[in-house]
């Protein structure tokens, strides 16, 4: 655990208006802001982040990386401005509500009696925008100056696979100019006392499979139809499924990252209860840990089609090849400043595999070291859920968190091939 020192009303014994923590405050106030899609009022999120940026007196560029969708950086110059900077990165979009589901308005920012911030991104992933902003904050007016060059940077779209956002943006000139050796990104809430880190992430594979076959009548024994193609194909996945339902309930250290997940998410086919149709078709979502041989598992694949019958085929609406994962070997420079700064804040790491995707993916494929990291335990996860919330003790600590972080990753010194 950490030290208490930051609880509501602490901060060195200062009283604040209502007794909240004037960092709380910010928080809400950015929870309030309605960059929800379908439709995310993104120029409040930058009307917001110009002001934060002016507070902090730190220079703003703004990117437009697809039309209406612009990438924001903050940055905060080094002592040496050679080396490799560090990259701060958080999301400043959130999924839909359901409100009917949600004891509070879901962006009203509803604090409870036991200091419980309800809120549409209080998990993901506004509480880690406003605690790196607050880290600096603090950072700066204890007249603490950062050796590398720190970036805080805040992209659009995330929630719709960031292919208007992060994935555009790793190929700009612009993002290169950032010169980054190192990232932080989001993870995910642990309900234990241990926060989890991700070093790496799933592959999605979404592949839908065609079973083509003999038409006829509906009332005949036809040979060669879709339906038996289909019913083959869909055993293989289903029983490829229990396989790895088995492997993760029976191991005890595995985690859902560590297994392929498969789920048939859609089927397709047939017109009239007596006319056997030409062509059926089943669809699959498969997430892919880093650790297996892809090549390997597509002539799997290919395989069960064939075994399915004559003329099944497969295509895929996405197919990520990526197996990039951040080094965790204590001999990492970037990694062993990010666990002493932990270590030094008592607090116990738990390494994971992201078991669904964030916009890491993309910064991990242009070849740089990306950490998920959202400093919540004691934390339901409750991501995309109805009535997600953080405590506002789980949110102050956060901001301490990353005040030891940053200056620990902004002071590894200089790695071979730098200036
Ligand atoms: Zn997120």
């Amino acid at each position: 655990m950490l030290p208490d020192k930051d609880g509501p009303g602490g901060g060195g014994g200062q009283s604040y208006p209502e007794g909240e923590h004037p960092s709380v405050s910010l928080f809400r106030d950015y929870l309030r802001l309605r960059t929800v899609h379908p439709e995310p009022d993104y120029d409040a999120a930058l009307r917001f982040l110009d002001r934060i940026a002016e507070e902090l007196d730190l220079p703003i560029k703004k990117i437009e990386v697809c039309p209406g969708r612009v990438v924001s950086i903050m940055t905060w110059e080094g002592t040496k401005p050679s080396l490799k900077s560090v990259l701060l990165n958080s999301h400043t979009d959130v999924v839909p509500v359901y409100q009917e589901h949600w004891k509070y308005d879901a962006f009203s920012a509803f604090k409870d009696a036991e200091g419980n911030i309800y809120g549409r991104g209080s998990q993901d992933m506004k509480c880690v925008t406003i605690q790196y902003i607050e880290a600096v904050r603090r950072l700066k007016a204890e007249g603490w100056k950062p050796t590398r060059t720190l970036h805080l940077m805040y992209v659009p779209d995330e929630e719709v696979g960031g292919h208007k956002g992060m994935e555009t943006f790793v190929l700009h000139p612009e993002f290169r100019n950032l010169n980054i050796g190192f990232s932080l990104d989001e993870g995910l809430a642990n309900p234990g006392e241990a926060f989890t880190v991700f070093y790496g992430e799933r592959n999605p594979w979404w592949i839908t499979v065609h079973c083509p076959g003999s038409p006829g009548h509906g009332s005949r024994f036809v040979e060669n139809t879709a339906a038996e193609k289909l019913r083959h194909v869909i055993n293989c996945f289903m029983d490829f499924r229990e396989k790895e339902k088995h492997r993760l309930n029976t191991s005890e250290c595995f985690t859902l990252g560590d297994v392929t997940t498969v789920n048939m998410t859609m089927v397709k086919g047939g017109v009239a209860y007596n006319v056997i149709p030409a062509e059926m078709d089943v669809s699959f979502d498969l997430r892919i840990p880093p650790t297996v041989n892809l090549q390997e598992f597509e002539k799997q694949i290919k395989q069960w089609c064939k075994e399915a019958g004559e003329d099944v085929t497969y295509d895929f609406a996405q197919k990520h090849m990526n197996q990039n994962i951040t080094s965790t070997e204590e001999s990492d420079p970037w990694w062993s400043a990010f666990t002493a700064a932990c270590k030094s804040l008592n607090m116990t790491l738990e390494k994971e595999i992201f078991p669904a995707a964030t916009d890491s993916r993309f910064i991990r494929a242009v070849g740089i070291p990306a950490i998920g990291f959202s400093p919540m335990n004691r934390t339901p996860i409750l991501l995309h859920d109805h009535n997600e919330y953080l405590n506002e003790r789980v949110f102050l600590r956060g901001i301490s968190v990353y005040e030891r972080l940053i200056p620990a990753l902004t002071s590894v010194s200089a790695l071979p091939g730098e200036a």
